[in-house]
């Protein structure tokens, strides 16, 4: 028998948390209900599985961290989706249906939204692939996502773009025949163009035909190294990258000036390629442009074939949201849709950043319009980068902001003080200038592009979580765009 109850601590969580954030949180705590507890476990309700998700993005960590400070020891939380009878005013809603499901895995959304489970979907076969164990292992593999893959990101989902189809075509070719002709495969272009999307694509089918697919950031493989170095067990991490069938690196931008991971990573690709294993990177610029890259790395990275993704064109970014909308099941008028593809020409994830605002608001308020889109809308739109903001007024703005030296946002200092100031700085100059992230480097006092990138995620992540930090980002963006002026 369970003899748990949480509920104090969650009602007094709640409370002390719309006290530091503000009752801005009442929009969607008061959706939230309480369930049940188990031990060091709280159940909540949610009224659907975007909002589960955003609720996990905004608030999961703060809450989690209010509820560790009240009670003493962790408490985890997890949300069952209880769809509830759609408002009469809502014809987004109109097609939930009434019923319980327990949020993990992805059931709830496909009754929401009627897409068939991928599962279900033959993959397209490559015979010689398909032989006795392989056949068990790819029907296990079907069942079972990969655990390091987004099963969200499949070929299906990701819209060919008409005047630039290779990167897409080129993918599927790898998919279907993977360590033959394009290998390695090399995805490069700018941020949230469908790199990472793209690579896991091909893990994804690869995975569901029984291949053994080893997926990694540049990063995590870089740090995984030294630690296994460290503890003197390399021969693990060989085994590890070199026993699969095919090995996805993200963002191998990331690798400039790691010499000892290059000298690695130049064997472990060796390793592979002479064994016909594919290979696929991703990268945020043509690696020509990687200044500190060992030369035989560089040409075993460009041996296969390289491919550059581009913004995709209008009607491109139109067939990108009207497949979201319709796979969400959102009522989202065209002319709406219109609206965010000819304003929004940056990426495809300022695009979905753009469906996901709409999105929020019309299942807190109610049905999106034009005038309330072009309202919502108004500082995504009203913000193009101006040319002429410089990185250095950024800093001193903030700088001056957060009451700090502008010589000691640009040192090697790393108190919390001036280390958080120097990221939000960061943050801006990424979001608000065209410099790369090479070229920021060196605007802050010398820095590697990687702490420019490393600094812009952990303020977009802090972002989401912290509703306080959005208002104070929102305000430096207006004092420089003043500035500016
Ligand atoms: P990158 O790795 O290049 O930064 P991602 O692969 O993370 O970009 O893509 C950003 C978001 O945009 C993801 O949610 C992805 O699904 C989506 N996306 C990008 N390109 C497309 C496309 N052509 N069709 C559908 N979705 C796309
Ligand atoms: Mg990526």
């Amino acid at each position: 028998m369970n003899s748990c109850d949480y509920r104090i601590f969650w009602e007094e969580a709640v409370k002390q948390l719309r006290e530091e954030i503000g009752e801005s949180i009442d929009l969607w705590f008061s959706r939230i209900s309480y369930e049940r507890s188990s031990e060091s476990h709280i159940v909540l309700s949610v009224p659907s599985a975007f909002f589960r998700d955003q609720v996990r993005q905004r608030y999961e960590v703060s809450i989690e961290k209010k509820l560790y400070e009240l009670f003493g020891t962790p408490i985890q939380l997890s949300f069952e989706v209880k769809h509830i009878q759609p408002a009469q005013d809502s014809p987004a809603n109109t097609a939930l249906p009434v019923g319980v499901e327990h949020s993990v895995g992805k059931a709830a959304e496909e009754q929401h939204t009627g897409i068939i489970p991928e599962a279900e979907t033959p993959p397209q076969q490559n015979r010689s692939l398909f032989t006795g164990g392989a056949k068990k292992k790819a029907t296990e593999a079907a069942q079972n996502p990969h655990p390091l893959l987004n099963d969200r990101y499949t070929f299906d989902k990701f819209v060919i773009d008409d005047d630039n189809p290779l990167p897409a075509n080129a993918a599927l070719a790898v998919s279907k025949n993977p360590g033959s002709s394009y290998n390695p495969l090399l995805i490069y272009g700018g941020v949230g163009l469908g790199k990472t999307h793209l690579m896991q694509a091909i893990g994804n089918e690869l995975h569901n035909r029984g291949l053994k697919i080893m997926y990694t950031t540049a990063e995590n493989f870089t740090n995984e190294f030294i630690e296994f170095l460290h503890k003197n067990k390399m021969h693990e991490f060989k085994n590890k990258y070199r026993n699969a069938d095919a090995l996805l690196i993200d963002d191998i931008h990331f690798f400039d000036k790691k010499e000892g991971t290059q000298e690695e990573l130049f064997h472990t690709f060796n390793a592979l390629y002479e064994s016909k294993r594919q290979i696929v990177f991703t990268c945020d610029r043509p690696v020509e442009e990687l200044k500190n890259l060992s030369e035989r790395l560089r040409s075993r990275f460009t041996r296969g074939l390289s491919v550059d993704l581009k913004i995709p064109s209008y009607e491109t970014r139109c067939a990108i949201l009207f497949k979201k909308i319709e796979a969400d099941n959102l009522a989202i008028p065209k002319e709406v849709v219109e609206l965010l593809a000819k304003n929004i020409s940056s990426n495809v994830r300022d695009l979905e950043g753009a469906l996901t605002k709409l999105r929020a608001y019309s299942e807190l308020t109610g049905p999106i319009t034009m005038e309330i889109a072009q309202r919502l809308m108004q500082d995504v739109f009203g913000s193009p980068r101006q040319h002429n903001i410089s990185v250095d007024s950024i800093q001193k703005i903030v700088a001056d902001y957060f009451n700090i030296s502008f010589v000691d946002l640009k040192s090697k200092k790393r108190t919390k003080n001036i280390s958080f100031p120097r990221q939000v700085a960061m943050y801006l100059a990424r979001e608000m200038t065209d410099f790369s992230t090479t070229e920021l480097g060196v605007e802050f006092g010398g820095r590697d592009h990687s702490t420019i990138m490393h600094g812009h995620q952990k303020i977009e992540t802090q972002i989401a979580i912290t509703p306080s930090l959005e208002v104070n980002i929102a305000e430096l963006k207006k004092r420089i765009t003043n500035a500016a002026k």
